[in-house]
């Protein structure tokens, strides 16, 4: 399997090349060549599977031949050793046609995990075959960045460095960056909100010079491989149901647009989906963009959903590739407008060819609240503020259609957030019992470009 740029310009790069480049050097995102393509039979066939074995098969077309498969299944195996329930992703039922399915089962307690552990294992088996190193740079609105540190965490092989933006990401959050002791992982606050430090990354991907000098490699969902991770658990929540075929609905809580563009493909590759359903907070872009076909930044407004507060949706590009049947040249055209001008028009073909994928809708901080409480009271489940505004939306949206909706992180990793809405504290996970009682190690820094590199050529 080879990979391309959404930009066109780029090198062609196989699986392991592109899982180490992350950002295609004309600025743009790698994307598959070609796709595969399953039948409803292998479909079907999943259904009495682990969690591992359809990781294997829905995965391996994606790697191709760079691992060989005994060291891919173990890779695998290794990647989802440290979840706490047996299913990984278990999908519980919430109402006749509505299930949640919960992807916070991981060490860090949020979806992130699920790419992040298994990118972690294929960046340490690469590495030690080929024996260079690389600098792996994270902007996180407070998750990546968790999941990141605890994969790489003692690699040898790799220095990790996570920006985030002071002051907007939760204290669990926060503290699950700055307690690890390993010296090889480095938590970065920056002063600005997400939009500054996913543009100060890009900018550091861009300064070919910098990236050569530091071997630069990137984790965010910019990297097709947390993509391919992320299309898994479509694959497994959906024939772990057994519906014979029937089409189903996918609502999921949006920022970056990775976790349902990893739905869009799996649609695109076989599974019988209707609509993925965006789910955002007051930080809209998305959903503005689907309803006007206009893509304007905006300024980030701070939610009680952090992870979401995100207004340039770095995915959204691989999205408008495909809109646009892969015509790279528009691509590069409307992303180069949109760095003068932060705004394109999306035209009108793609915009329809976009609409028959995707659907919106957005969820003010009063109702994300207010669904934090409704669903304790009425499905007896307690959800984190991103799963809400999953939660509201779906329910804004039932048909006569199964619908699944994303539980993206555990509650207690807002529990403030919980406990404002609800009155109650939620359930305490053991692996946060000892959190608050470890030292910090934060690095302040200015939204600064030269400042962030300095500190990273100090200590790489
Ligand atoms: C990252 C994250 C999201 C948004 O996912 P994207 O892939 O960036 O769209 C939603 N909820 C939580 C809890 C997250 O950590």
């Amino acid at each position: 399997m080879q990979y391309i740029s959404t930009r066109g310009t780029a090198p062609e790069l196989n699986f392991e090349e592109a899982m180490l480049a992350g950002l295609a050097r004309d600025g743009g995102l790698y994307v598959p060549k070609t796709l595969p393509k399953f039948d409803s039979n292998f479909i079907t066939s999943l259904g009495h599977l682990s969690y591992e074995e359809i990781a294997f098969k829905v995965m391996k077309p994606f790697v191709g031949e760079v691992f060989e498969e005994v060291e891919f299944k173990n890779i695998i195996h290794q990647s989802y050793s440290k979840f706490v329930h047996q299913s990984k992703a278990p999908l519980r039922q919430l109402s006749d046609k509505h299930y949640l399915l919960e992807l916070y089962h991981g060490p860090t307690l949020a979806f992130k995990d699920f790419a992040m552990q298994l990118i972690g294992q294929l960046f340490r088996t690469s590495l030690s075959k080929s024996k260079k190193r690389v600098t792996i740079i994270g902007a996180t609105s407070g998750d990546t960045g968790s999941a990141a540190i605890e994969a790489f965490k003692g690699l040898d092989a790799v220095d990790v460095f996570i920006l985030y933006p002071r002051g907007r990401v939760s204290e669990v959050q926060r503290r699950q960056m700055s307690t690890p002791s390993a010296i090889n992982v480095h938590a970065i606050s920056i002063d600005g909100d997400f939009d500054d430090c996913q543009k100060a990354l890009k900018d550091l991907f861009n300064d070919l010079k910098f990236r050569d000098k530091v071997n630069l490699s990137g984790v965010n969902s910019i990297n097709w491989a947390r993509i391919m991770a992320q299309i898994v658990y479509y694959f497994s929540s959906y024939s772990s149901l057994d519906l014979g075929g029937e089409k189903v609905r996918f609502t999921v809580p949006t920022g970056n647009f990775g976790d349902i563009f990893a739905g869009y493909i799996a649609k695109k590759i076989g599974l019988p989906i209707s609509k993925l359903i965006v789910a955002t907070n007051q930080n809209d872009i998305l959903h503005n963009a689907l309803i006007s076909g206009e893509y304007v930044r905006g300024i980030v407004n701070p939610s009680i959903s952090p992870s979401m507060d995100i207004q340039v949706s770095s995915n959204f590009e691989r999205a408008l590739y495909y809109a646009l049947k892969c015509n790279a040249d528009e691509v590069s055209r409307l992303f180069s407008d949109f760095a003068l001008t932060g705004n394109f028009k999306i035209q009108e073909s793609a915009l329809n060819n976009l609409l028959t994928h995707y659907s919106s809708g957005k969820v003010s901080e009063d109702e994300t609240s207010e669904t934090i409480n409704n669903a304790l009271k009425k499905y007896n489940v307690e959800v984190c503020p991103h799963t809400a505004i999953g939660l509201k939306v779906a329910e804004d949206n039932m048909c006569d259609e199964v619908m699944i909706t994303l539980a993206t992180a555990h509650p207690a990793k807002f529990f403030k957030a919980f406990e404002s809405s609800t009155g109650k504290k939620p359930v305490m996970p053991k692996s946060l019992s000892d959190l608050f009682n470890k030292d910090e190690r934060i690095t302040e820094l200015p939204n600064n470009l030269d400042q962030i590199k300095r500190v990273i050529l100090e200590r790489i």
